[in-house]
C-alpha cells in the first residue's frame, strides 16, 4: 500500500472551519482521515460506506472480526443506527456525552456487517474533542473510527505517532496536538439485563455505578481470556498496546518493587540487553537502567493515563529491548491503566513481595 497522505495541522482549541470542511469532504467521498479525539487519535471513514470502512481495516492491518466504534455528533444520528435507545443508555448519554464513553446497543439492519463484525450490536460514541466533534458534524455522516495505529501497537496520543504508523496508508492525517485522556474510551454494553463494562477507560466503573446502580465487569477486563471463550468484546482477544520491546509489570510494596526492578534491570544489562523502566514521578530518580521514563504522578492517575502510550512508544524509539513497568493502584482510572498495561505485557506480571 502506498497512498498519498495529506497532513493537515488544525488548531485543537479553535478548529479552522475551512480546514474542517476540507477534511469532512474527504470523509464524505469515502476517504480515510485520522483525527485527534479526547481519548486517543482515531482513523475515521464513513460508517455506512462498506468500501470506505474496509480501507480502515486495510490501513491498520486490523483483523476483520474486531468491530469498530461509530462516532456521531447528535442523538438523532444514533436513532439511525439503533432500533431503540434503552433507558440506561439515555442516562449515560445525558451524563457523559459528548465524552470518552462508548455504548453498545442493538443495531439497525442498515449498519453494515463490516462495522460490527457480524454482531447484532453496534458500539456508538459522541466525542467531545473540538476537532473530532466538528469534523463529524461537518461531514454529516456517522464516522467509524478505531484507534489510528497499526494493529497491536500502542494507541497514538499525538499526531506524530499517527504519521509514524499510517503515512502512505491513509488519505489524510489531522495533526491537532495531544489527546487528553490518553487511553481509549470506556465501553459499556446495555443490551443485557444488567449493564456490562467491556473496556475500562476515562469514565470509571465508580462513575457508571453511581449513575446506573449495579454494573458488572466483563472477565476480559481483568484477566487473560481463556482459549475457548468467545469474548463479548472481540477486540479483547487480540494482543494489544504492545511496543516492540517486551513489557513486564512489577507489582507490590513500593520499596520491594524498586529493589526488584533494579535487580532485574541489572541482570538483563549483564546479558547485553537494553533496559527501560516505566517509573512514577516520585520514583524516577530511584531506578538504574538505560532509559527511565516517568508515566506521571501515582496520586494523580489521570496523568499516568495521559502519558502511558507516549512512554511505551518512546521506549521503542530509544531501542530498548525490555521494559519493567511499575504498576498503579486499582482505583478510578487506575483500572483502565492496569488493563492496558497488563495487555501490553501479555499478562507477564511479577509480584515483588515475598
Ligand atoms: P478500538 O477501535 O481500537 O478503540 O477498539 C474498539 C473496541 O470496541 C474493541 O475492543 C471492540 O471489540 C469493541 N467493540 C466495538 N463494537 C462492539 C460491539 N458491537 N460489541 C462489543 N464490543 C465492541
Ligand atoms: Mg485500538
Amino acid at each position: 500500500m502506498k497512498m498519498k497522505t495529506q497532513i493537515l495541522k488544525i488548531n485543537p482549541q479553535k478548529p479552522e472551519a475551512d480546514k474542517i470542511a476540507y477534511a469532512a469532504q474527504v470523509l464524505r467521498e469515502g476517504g480515510t482521515v485520522a483525527f485527534p479525539t479526547e481519548t486517543v487519535y482515531g482513523l475515521g471513514a464513513d460508517a455506512l460506506n462498506e468500501t470506505a470502512v474496509r480501507k480502515i481495516f486495510e490501513a491498520k492491518g486490523r483483523p476483520a472480526d474486531n468491530p469498530l466504534i461509530v462516532h456521531v455528533s447528535s442523538i438523532s444520528a444514533v436513532d439511525k443506527l439503533v432500533d431503540e435507545i434503552p433507558e440506561a443508555a439515555k442516562k449515560l448519554m445525558d451524563a457523559y456525552w459528548p465524552g470518552p464513553l462508548t455504548i453498545v446497543m442493538q443495531k439497525k439492519s442498515r449498519v453494515p456487517d463490516v462495522i460490527t463484525a457480524g454482531l447484532n450490536t453496534v458500539a456508538v460514541r459522541m466525542p467531545s474533542h473540538p476537532i473530532a466533534y466538528r469534523l463529524i458534524e461537518a461531514a454529516g455522516i456517522p464516522v467509524a473510527a478505531p484507534s489510528a495505529n497499526i494493529s497491536g501497537k500502542p494507541s497514538p496520543t499525538v499526531g506524530q505517532h499517527v504519521i509514524d504508523d499510517l503515512l502512505g496508508r491513509v488519505d489524510m492525517i489531522i495533526d491537532g496536538g495531544s489527546a487528553q485522556v490518553g487511553l481509549e474510551s470506556t465501553v459499556i454494553d446495555v443490551t443485557g439485563e444488567k449493564p456490562l463494562l467491556l473496556r475500562p477507560g476515562g469514565i470509571t466503573h465508580t462513575q457508571l455505578k453511581r449513575l446506573l446502580g449495579a454494573v458488572d465487569i466483563d472477565a476480559g477486563v481483568t484477566e487473560k481470556l481463556k482459549e475457548n471463550i468467545v469474548p463479548r468484546s472481540p477486540g479483547m482477544k487480540y494482543s494489544h498496546y504492545s511496543p516492540k520491546a517486551e513489557v513486564i509489570v512489577v507489582e507490590g510494596k513500593r520499596k520491594n518493587v524498586i529493589a526488584r526492578i533494579n535487580r532485574l534491570a541489572q541482570e538483563n544489562q549483564k546479558r547485553g540487553l537494553k533496559v527501560g523502566v516505566l517509573a512514577m514521578s516520585d520514583t524516577i530518580a530511584l531506578y538504574n537502567a538505560d532509559r527511565v521514563l516517568t508515566a506521571g504522578d501515582e496520586n494523580r492517575p489521570e496523568t499516568v493515563a495521559a502519558n502511558l502510550f507516549y512512554c511505551l512508544r518512546a521506549f521503542d524509539a530509544a531501542g530498548v529491548d525490555i521494559i519493567y513497568a511499575q504498576s498503579v493502584a486499582d482505583r478510578e482510572i487506575g483500572m483502565a491503566i492496569r488493563n492496558r498495561l497488563h495487555k501490553a505485557a501479555g499478562y507477564q506480571i511479577i509480584s515483588a513481595d515475598g
